[in-house]
C-alpha cells in the first residue's frame, strides 16, 4: 500500500540525517504478561528481575538520601520502608523460586507476590498498616516499570529511530547502547539535557514535535533531519534519494571543515581565541584525544550520577578524572562539580514543583558537604599534572562562592596533612548562569580565577523561559538585547579584574552567536565536539577589530529582531560559512 508522505516540523536539537525504522517508546501502561514461558526463557526472566530489583534499590537509595536532606529523616521513612521490601531476601527468593517452578514471567510472579503482601496489610485493623499499602503499590510499579524499561531497551532493534513523548537523559544514554540512529520527542527544547546528550552522542535529534508520538508507529520507515528539524513519515523513493544525497553533501562539507581542526585558533588579524570542547561521554573524549587535541572547557560530572543511579565513590571518581586529565594533557580540563537537579535529577516521580528553581548544583553540594568533599578530593588528587581546573555551577551569591572555596581549602589542608600530592595552585572558577551573578560580577570576579558563562541557564533565568519547554521555545532568545548586554557586562567585569572568561553554554556552539561572542571579547569558547570544526573555521575567518566594532553596534539595538537582521547580513557578507 502506498501511504501518503507526511512531513512534521519540530526543533532541530542535534544535527545529522538518518533513514530508518521507528521505534515507539512509551512508558505509560504497565502490562503484565501472564502467559507461561518456555524453559529457555526462564534464565532471561531471572536476569531481568534481578537487574530491575538492583536498579530500583539504587533509585530508592538516591531518593531516600535526597529526601532526608530535603524533608528530614522522619518524613522520609516511607522510602526506607520501601527499601526494606526490596532487600527482603525471603521475599525475593520466593519470587525467584516461583519463576523457576511455574515458568511464569518475572513481572507476573512479582506482581502476584507483592499483591498478596498488600492484601495482608489492607486486611489489618490498623490505620498505619493500611497506609503501608500505598508504599507497596509504589514499589510494585517501580520494579515493574524498571523491568519493562530494560526489556524495552533490549527489544529495540539496533539502528532504530526512537520516538517518544519525552526522553530523560538516562533514557537517551540507555538507548545509545542499541546504536540508535535518532531521537524524536513530542516535548523538549534545544538546551534540554536530553538534547545536549544526543548532540554529545552524535545522534540526530528533533524535539518539540508536539504529538508525533501519537502519529508514528513502530516499524514505519521514517527520515529524521536533525539539521532542519524535520521528520518524514512514509517517505517516497525520490524523497529518500534526495536525503541520501543531502547526507553525502553534509559529509563532504564536514570533511572539509575537519581540515582546519588542528590549525591555530586565531582570527585573521591574529587575536587568539581558545577553542575547547564540552565533554561528558567517552565518545567525546576520543574526539579530543584523536582529532582536535584541544582542552576541555567544560567536563560535566553529572553523567557519573545519572548512569550509576547514585553518587560514584571517591575511587571511581579519581579513576574517571585522572583518565580525562591524562588524555587531555598538556591541554587543560575544567572539571565542573556536580550540577545535579533541574532536568537531570531522576526519577520524575520525585520532581520538585520548580526543579530549575530548586535544589540544584552548588546548593546540593553545600548542603551535602561530605559528598562535595569527596568530589573535590577526587578532583584534586587527579590534578598532579597541573592541567586541571575546578569550576562551581549555579553560583548566585558571594556567600556561596566563599563557602565553596572554604570547603575546598579544608580539603586541600587534609590532603596536605596526609601527604597526598595535588596541584596546590589549581585554578578555581565559577559558572555565571544566574542573573544575580551577572549583577555581582565585579565582586565575584575578585573571588575566582576565571568565569565561564552558562548561557543555557542564564537565558532561561533572565527571560523566565524554561529551557526544556517546547511551548515557549520561540521565546528562548539568544539574541535578546538583555542577554547580549548581560554577557557584555560579565566580560567587562572579568577583564577589569584580570581574569579570563569563557562561554560554555550552547550559545558558543551556535555559529552566528559565536561570532558575536568573539566580538564581545570572550577569551575562550567551549563547544560541542560535533560543531568544533565549524567554530574553528569561524574564528579563523573573522577580523577581530571588525567584529568588535560590529558587536558594539549590536549592543546599542533594542530588539532581538533588529539584532538578528543585522547579524544575518554581516554573517552572510563577512563569514558565509
Ligand atoms: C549552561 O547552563 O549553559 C551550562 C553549560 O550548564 P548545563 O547546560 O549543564 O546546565
Ligand atoms: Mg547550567
Amino acid at each position: 500500500m502506498n501511504r501518503k508522505e507526511i512531513t512534521y516540523h519540530g526543533i532541530p536539537a542535534s544535527p545529522g540525517i538518518s533513514i530508518g525504522h521507528a521505534y515507539l517508546y512509551t512508558r505509560n501502561q504497565i502490562k503484565i504478561n501472564a502467559e507461561v514461558i518456555s524453559d529457555g526463557e526462564v534464565e532471561k526472566e531471572l536476569d531481568e528481575f534481578k537487574k530491575a530489583i538492583e536498579f530500583s534499590v539504587k533509585e530508592l537509595n538516591k531518593i531516600y538520601a535526597l529526601s532526608k536532606e530535603r524533608i528530614g529523616e522522619k518524613k522520609s521513612q516511607i522510602f526506607d520502608a520501601q527499601l526494606e521490601i526490596l532487600n527482603d531476601k525471603y521475599f525475593l527468593e520466593s519470587v525467584i523460586k516461583r519463576i523457576i517452578n511455574e515458568k511464569r514471567t518475572a513481572g507476573y510472579v512479582f506482581d502476584d507476590e507483592i499483591s498478596k503482601l498488600g492484601k495482608i496489610l489492607l486486611a489489618a485493623d490498623d490505620e498505619y498498616m493500611k497506609e503501608r499499602f500505598s508504599d507497596i503499590n509504589d514499589v510494585k510499579n517501580r520494579v515493574i516499570r524498571n523491568m519493562k524499561r530494560e526489556k524495552l531497551v533490549s527489544k529495540v532493534e539496533e539502528n532504530s529511530i526512537i520516538i517518544a513523548h519525552e526522553l530523560t537523559p538516562a533514557d537517551t544514554i540507555l538507548f545509545s547502547k542499541r546504536k540508535v540512529q535518532g531521537y524524536i520527542t513530542d516535548v523538549g527544547g534545544i538546551t534540554s539535557h536530553a538534547a545536549i546528550i544526543s548532540r554529545a552522542l552524535r545522534v540526530p535529534a528533533v524535539v518539540g514535535m508536539k504529538v508525533v508520538s501519537q502519529s508514528i508507529t513502530s516499524g514505519e520507515l521514517i527520515i529524521i533531519d536533525g539539521y532542519e528539524g524535520i521528520v518524514i513519515q512514509h517517505p517516497k523513493n525520490d524523497t529518500i534519494e534526495k536525503y541520501v544525497a543531502k547526507l553525502e553533501d553534509y559529509k563532504r562539507y564536514e570533511q572539509k571543515l575537519f581540515e582546519v581542526i588542528e590549525l591555530p585558533s586565531e582570527t585573521v588579524d591574529g587575536k587568539k581565541i581558545e577553542l575547547t570542547a564540552n565533554i561528558e561521554f567517552d565518545e567525546e573524549i576520543d574526539f579530543v584525544t584523536t582529532y582536535a587535541h584541544c582542552g576541555v572547557g567544560l567536563y560535566r560530572t553529572e553523567h557519573l550520577f545519572i548512569e550509576k543511579g547514585d553518587f560514584p565513590s571517591e575511587k571511581e571518581q579519581i579513576e574517571e578524572y585522572s583518565h580525562i586529565a591524562n588524555v587531555t594533557h598538556p591541554n587543560s580540563v575544567t572539571i565542573r562539580t556536580y550540577d545535579i537537579g533541574g532536568d537531570k535529577l531522576l526519577p520524575s516521580s520525585q520532581k520538585e514543583q520548580n526543579p530549575f528553581l530548586g535544589w540544584r548544583g552548588i546548593r546540593i553540594c553545600l548542603d551535602r558537604i561530605e559528598i562535595f568533599k569527596e568530589q573535590l578530593r577526587a578532583i584534586l588528587i587527579s590534578s598532579t599534572k597541573k592541567n586541571v581546573k575546578i569550576m562551581f555551577p549555579m553560583i548566585s551569591s558571594l556567600e556561596e562562592i566563599k563557602d565553596a572555596r572554604k570547603i575546598l581549602k579544608d580539603v586541600k589542608k587534609e590532603l596536605s596533612e596526609a601527604k597526598i600530592p595535588f596541584d596546590k595552585h589549581i585554578p578555581v572558577g565559577m559558572m555565571v548562569e544566574v542573573p544575580s551573578a551577572v549583577l555581582l560580577a565585579e565582586e565575584l570576579a575578585k573571588e575566582v580565577d576565571f568565569f565561564s558563562i552558562g548561557t543555557n541557564d542564564l537565558i532561561q533565568y533572565m527571560l523566565a523561559v524554561d529551557r526544556g519547554n517546547e511551548l515557549i521555545s520561540s521565546l528562548y532568545r539568544e539574541f535578546h538585547p538583555a542577554v547580549l548586554r548581560a554577557i557584555n557586562k560579565i566580560i567587562s567585569a572579568a577583564h577589569k579584574n584580570e581574569i579570563k572568561v569563557s562561554v560554555c553554554g550552547e550559545m558558543a556552539s551556535n555559529p552566528l552567536a559565536s561570532a558575536v561572542l568573539i566580538g564581545l571579547g570572550v577569551d575562550e569558547l567551549s563547544v560541542s565536539p560535533n560543531i568544533f570544526p565549524k567554530i574553528k573555521q569561524i574564528i579563523r575567518t573573522v577580523n577581530f577589530k571588525e567584529i568588535k566594532a560590529f558587536s558594539k553596534e549590536l549592543l546599542a539595538l533594542h530588539t532581538e529582531q533588529e539584532i538578528k537582521m543585522k547579524l544575518n547580513l554581516f554573517y552572510k557578507e563577512k563569514i558565509g560559512i
